[in-house]
């Protein structure tokens, strides 16, 4: 059977420019923690870029604003970077099991 692959949902749903869709932010654990823990080097990969997304999660387990910040990075697209408690790669596999479900749900007289 040839099934037609819906391509993953690029979401790009920034809030607006108002203090309020931002405020989170006031109150995020991250504050004043240095930015490259949550977004790697280039081409770091391995046990090294491993390590610091397992620190940065770290800082996001503490975070009041946990939640928030992840359905911001999902519903953004945001790709680089630890928000929420999430990493690159953890995002990536939410985009890729989204997909599959959407996919899952096409129907059979359009999915060839
Ligand atoms: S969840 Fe993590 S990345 Fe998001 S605001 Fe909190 S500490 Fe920062």
């Amino acid at each position: 059977m040839n099934r037609t692959i819906m391509p993953a949902p690029i979401p790009m749903k920034l809030p607006a420019p108002t203090s309020e869709a931002w405020e989170w932010q006031l109150q995020a654990q991250c504050r004043g923690v240095d930015a490259a823990l949550f977004f790697h080097p280039e081409n770091e990969r391995g046990r090294e870029r491993s390590a610091r997304a397992k620190a940065a999660k770290q800082v996001c387990e503490r975070c009041p604003v946990q939640v928030r910040c992840r359905t911001h990075a999902i519903e953004a697209g945001e790709h680089y970077g630890t928000w929420g408690g999430l990493s690159e790669d953890d995002r990536k596999g939410y985009r890729r099991r989204s997909a599959f479900r959407h996919e899952s749900h096409v129907s059979p007289l359009i999915a060839g």
